[in-house]
């Protein structure tokens, strides 16, 4: 129950209709009892600095951003995380002793999930991802920093590989996949990524690799949770390959944003379950 006492924290983004994190976090305050509410707010890109005044005109605790808003909220809040500042996009606001602080926790959000939902020792990972977006620069620069032992770039416009393997570059040793070389680069791999949006619906027939380059040696991972198991995915279970599907990363990446806004543990299986209850509602 919202009542005066009730801190709100909420998501700028447009547009926000489709958004499945106000319900994700309503669910988890109303299970932790805590006294937030989420709500979803759609901000024209015009009235993106009007709408962080208000953040603190109004005293909301915190907010998520996402699409067209990332990148342009960034000069207008008083603090960047090293990480987010590393990936170059901010997705959490928090608003700590009245100054705004931005975060980024897509990336720790997609190594959690994978770490805790596969197994893997993220130190042993040769990685080749497909993609150098802005999922795959978060998703790159946390792996990066978390020790893998190499990251290999496949995308299909060369000059952003060639800007993301740079970056990561500094950190740990990546390199571009050239035309031609996709199924060598993966043959040697223990890890591949799809950060890409190929495959996800209504495309669901879309792979971003061919079956015949996956292994049973791999962990084969998507971005993408609509639909839960893209034909990437579905492609490398039938030949034996470890999965991981986009829901964990989604449900951490809130996990986090709530823990940074309250101070506690998300209750990240309420939350996974009512994303996962509306994802078969509508897919
Ligand atoms: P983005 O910044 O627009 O990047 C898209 C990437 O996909 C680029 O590398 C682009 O290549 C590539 N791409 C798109 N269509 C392609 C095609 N037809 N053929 C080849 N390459 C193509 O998007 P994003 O924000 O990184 O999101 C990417 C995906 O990650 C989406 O499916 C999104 O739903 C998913 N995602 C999931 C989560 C989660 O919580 N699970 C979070 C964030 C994003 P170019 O550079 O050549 O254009």
């Amino acid at each position: 129950m919202i009542t005066s006492k009730t801190q709100l924290v909420g998501l700028f983004g447009h547009p926000v209709s489709h958004s499945q994190s106000p319900m994700m976090h309503n669910t988890a305050f109303s299970e932790t009892g805590l006294g937030f509410a989420y709500a979803a707010f759609d901000v024209e890109p015009e009235n993106l600095e009007d709408a962080v005044a208000g953040i603190r005109a109004l005293g909301l605790k915190g907010i998520n951003v996402t699409i067209p808003h990332k990148v342009a909220i960034m000069p207008m809040l008083d603090e960047i995380d090293p990480l987010a500042k590393r990936i170059g996009a901010v997705n959490t606001v928090v608003s700590r002793d009245g100054r705004l602080i931005g975060y980024n926790t897509d990336g720790m959000g997609y190594v959690r999930s994978l770490v805790e939902e596969t197994g893997i020792v993220l130190e042993k990972q040769v990685v080749t991802m497909v993609g150098a977006g802005g999922a795959a620069r978060a998703v790159a620069f946390t792996l990066a920093e978390q020790g893998v032992k190499e990251i290999r770039i496949i995308n299909r416009s060369r000059e952003r590989a060639a800007v993301l393997a740079e970056h990561v570059g500094t950190i740990v040793p990546t390199k571009i996949v050239e035309q031609g070389e996709g199924e060598a680069a993966i043959a040697d791999s223990s890890l591949l990524i799809n950060t890409t949006s190929i495959g996800m619906l209504p495309n669901v027939q879309e792979t971003p690799v061919p079956a015949e380059w996956l292994h049973s040696g791999l962990t084969v991972s998507d971005l993408i949770y609509n639909p839960l198991e893209t034909r990437l995915l579905k492609e490398a279970r039938a030949i034996g390959a470890t999965v991981h599907s986009g829901i964990g990363m989604f449900v951490n990446q809130g996990a986090l944003a709530f823990e940074l806004w309250t101070g506690e543990r998300a209750p990240t299986g309420v939350m996974r379950e009512v994303v996962l209850q509306q994802l078969k509602k509508t897919t």
